[in-house]
């Protein structure tokens, strides 16, 4: 390992400085709804040693953390530039539910085989069931909500392609999924224009992001982890065969450390991930909450998380009190401006979806990073040239489930104790963007010739 020496400072290296800014409040629901913040997560002070420094406190660093010491007793150490679940983790739509590789189910039987396929299936289900035991055995308050996931189609094609998935699901994964026509699921979802009908996905369901994500920063301390919040790594040296990663406020050295920073990795961290990762801007609104009357006024009764078909995609569902949230795409230069634009974007198509909500007020917007690579699949494991170096990186907007069940994979490497099987997908070597400097254009690109298709051809 070259090249690491350094000390940098946090700067936004393919997104607009505020993307990245710690101090600035986030502005979601989440944080002014989550109750008391983590306490006993001070800046590191000081020189520390340990068996496992961990970077990133999302949902990846706390779910490793709590298994190396849970399970192998080994002293860990995680150093968070902001506060616990100050990345996605505390800010995703809280769909618990299937997802973590940007290929489909499909396209993973094509490219590595059908058995590799129900490999990556069968994972999808075991990491909605580990946040499920987790939450049931530990008593972990998450607000969980739904049983299911509703995926809606917006016109008669997307509704046709939901009958093929359907049969998908049945041939790779062994289980059934329900196909609802747009009147039943007027009785069972909501009521709306551009409904023509839904799959009811039978895993998955809603829960409180930022609560989870305390919830678990304070397992893992329980179990004896100690956090640093505000502690950015800030250089990475090598100390004989230990590494010792550097903060404003001291150093932590360790023979074992966790990459776990996803979509807010920077390029320069580690060469290992230097030009790998493509960070891209989700954005969500919230309405305040919705009356009676209103919700009557769209027949609302599901307590499952939503989807559609649209090429730029909406995740939604009514929380528990009450609140319409929604998340899609959330542009490309993460500029105060540009949030302002996708805000309204956003607005628009909760009028559109819901045209007796248009006037309704909302309360909060925010956004973060999902993480994708240039194969579309999610990464972990050991740094070939730089022993004691792991990462689990890249959920594609799907890491509130499979960021937990990946932490836990990733614990087992670390300890050298495996604790369950990894899909192959997972294990290959994690590939560089051809031209690094041109990934973002190269997706806008390519989503922007799909959405202009659908701008042309489809309703809306
Ligand atoms: C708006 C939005 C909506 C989403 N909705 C969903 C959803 O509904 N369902 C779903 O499954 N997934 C969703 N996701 C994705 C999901 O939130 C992520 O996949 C998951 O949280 C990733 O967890 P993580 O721990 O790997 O990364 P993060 O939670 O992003 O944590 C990484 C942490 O690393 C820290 N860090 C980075 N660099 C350094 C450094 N140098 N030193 C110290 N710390 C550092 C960051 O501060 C950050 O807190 C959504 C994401 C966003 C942004």
């Amino acid at each position: 390992m070259q090249g690491l020496t350094a000390s940098y400072t946090l700067e936004a290296p393919m997104y607009h400085d505020v993307m990245y800014d710690r101090d600035a409040a986030v502005g979601s629901y989440w944080e002014a709804s989550a109750g008391d913040p983590v306490t006993d997560c001070a800046p590191l002070d000081g020189d520390e040693h340990c068996d496992v420094a961990i970077i990133g406190g999302g949902y990846t660093g706390l779910s490793a953390a709590y298994h190396l010491l849970r399970d192998d007793q080994m002293s860990v150490r995680v150093l968070e530039a902001g506060v616990p679940g100050w990345g996605a983790s505390g800010r995703n739509g809280g769909h618990c539910c299937f997802g973590g590789a940007g290929l489909g189910a499909n396209e993973i039987a094509e490219k590595f085989g059908v058995e590799v396929a129900r490999e990556n299936i069968d994972t999808q289900r075991a990491s909605i069931d580990l946040v499920g035991d987790l939450a049931a055995t530990e008593g972990l308050a998450i607000d969980r909500q739904g049983n299911g996931e509703f995926c809606v189609a917006h016109t008669p094609r997307a509704n046709d392609e939901l009958k093929d998935e359907v049969a998908m699901w049945k041939r790779l994964g062994g289980f059934d999924c329900e196909l609802l026509t747009a009147d039943a699921f007027f009785e069972r979802g909501y009521r709306g224009p551009a409904v023509h009908g839904a799959m009811l996905f039978p895993f998955g369901f809603g829960l409180h992001p930022m609560k989870y994500a305390r919830e678990l920063a304070r397992l893992a301390q329980r179990h004896g982890a100690v956090i640093h919040g505000r502690s950015p790594v800030t250089g990475w040296r090598r100390d004989g065969g230990k590494h010792r990663l550097l903060t404003p406020g001291g150093s932590v050295t360790a023979p074992k450390v966790l990459v776990a920073t996803n979509g807010f990795t920077r390029d320069d961290l580690h060469p290992a991930f230097d030009g790998c990762l493509l960070p891209l801007i989700s954005q969500i609104v919230a309405t305040r909450p919705l009356s009676d009357d209103e919700l009557k006024a769209h027949a609302w009764s599901s307590e499952e998380p939503l989807y559609d078909t649209r090429t730029m995609f909406s995740y939604f569902r009514v929380l528990p009190d009450r609140r319409l949230i929604l998340g899609g795409a959330g542009g490309m230069s993460g500029s105060p401006a540009s949030g302002r634009r996708w805000a309204a974007f956003l607005k628009r198509r909760v009028a559109t979806m819901f045209p007796a909500w248009r006037d309704v007020p909302f309360d909060y917007t925010w956004r973060g990073f999902v993480c994708l690579t240039a194969d579309r699949m999610t990464h972990l494991g050991e740094v070939k040239d730089d022993p004691g170096v792991f990462y689990s990186l890249a959920y594609h907007g799907n890491g509130v489930a499979m960021a937990t069940w990946s932490g836990r994979a990733i614990a087992g490497l670390i300890s050298g104790r495996a604790n369950t099987a990894i899909p192959a997908t997972m294990t290959q070597p994690l590939p560089r963007f051809a031209i690094p400097a041109l990934r973002k254009l190269k997706f806008q690109g390519r989503f922007g010739i799909r959405l202009m298709k659908e701008l042309l051809q489809l309703p809306r």
